[in-house]
């Protein structure tokens, strides 16, 4: 067990720059399960980091034992349309697998830097008006509950737009997935098709975590379109989306308080996407 203090700005896709007091890595249930008794007897919150391209760090000294999946990466096929995926395999890597197999899959995440981990412990997907998450091709989840190895079927985990069981601090390590891909022929290669699209839609000029808020008034965050705080602003080009330039996440808060101290003057609903960890 190695429990390193590190400065780092590559942890999350803000790029902003931290001290982590309490970091690691694991690669073996073991070494998860020997990080997260220290955490326990230590008092101290522990974060499973992804790809960290949802993830907001907030101090500038993190204290919560971030844990970062190093789990070997693992595409296993069981059956033609049948296949085992780790939590640590990038979405983009089981998306070419699918493609090469002439397999229907979640192709609208194309353009998301994510873990099959994170995407399953965020309910990954499109917009809420199109209802398709990453689930739609999940047969089960195995997952570390602290204490054993369980399995769980999709429609026994708890679920709604963006969030599981699974999102958060302190909890559950999602190890791998069942997934079953229908058999499907293509017209156009729908990997590049969706880059396309987000090249065009979607702002990637700076760091950025990609949308912001999960529920709000769309209203008010249309008229946050290009505001600026320092070198953070809200996309002028793509709703719902910070693009930040600063080493420090203050700027990033402030404009997710300004956002919120908006919706709660007009009485409406706000809630956060990003996973804020401190
Ligand atoms: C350019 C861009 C575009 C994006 N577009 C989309 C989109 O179209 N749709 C969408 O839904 N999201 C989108 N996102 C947001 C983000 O990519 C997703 O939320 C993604 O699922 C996060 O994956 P990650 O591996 O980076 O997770 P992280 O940011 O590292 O973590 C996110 C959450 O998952 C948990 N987690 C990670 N791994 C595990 C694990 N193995 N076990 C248990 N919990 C775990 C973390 O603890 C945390 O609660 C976008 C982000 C970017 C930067």
């Amino acid at each position: 067990m190695e429990i390193k203090n590190i400065e780092s700005n590559k942890l999350s896709f803000y790029r902003t720059n931290h001290r982590f007091k309490n970091y690691a890595e694991f690669s073996s249930i073991e070494e998860f399960e020997e990080y997260h008794q220290w955490a326990k007897k230590s008092n101290v919150d522990f974060y499973i980091l992804g790809n960290g391209s949802n993830t907001l760090f907030g101090r500038k000294n993190i204290k919560t034992l971030v844990l970062k999946n190093n789990l070997s990466k693992a595409i296993r096929s069981i059956s033609p349309e049948r296949v085992e995926v780790t939590s640590s395999t990038l979405v983009i890597e089981l998306l070419k697998y699918c493609y090469e197999k002439s397999l229907d899959s979640f192709y609208y995440l194309a353009s998301v830097p994510a873990t099959v981990g994170g995407a399953l412990a965020m309910n990954a997907g499109r917009g809420k008006e199109h209802n398709l998450t990453i689930y739609d091709f999940v047969e089960s989840v195995t997952f570390f509950d602290g204490d054993k190895i369980r399995t769980l079927k999709a429609d026994e985990i708890d679920r709604s737009y963006r969030k599981t069981i699974f999102t958060g601090i302190n909890n559950f390590l999602i190890m791998s997935a069942i997934f079953s891909f229908p058999h499907t022929q293509f017209n156009e290669n729908p990997i590049a098709a969706r880059r396309e699209w987000s090249k065009k839609f979607q702002d990637y000029n700076s760091p950025n975590c990609g949308s912001v808020f999960k529920n709000s008034d769309p209203k008010i965050i249309q008229k946050l379109k290009g505001l600026k705080i320092g070198k953070t602003n809200f996309s002028s080009k793509t709703f719902n989306w910070i693009n930040n330039y600063s080493e420090n996440s203050l700027p990033i808060l402030l404009l997710i308080k300004v956002a919120q101290f908006l919706h709660i003057i007009n009485s409406r609903k706000i809630d956060l996407e990003l996973i804020k960890v401190d």
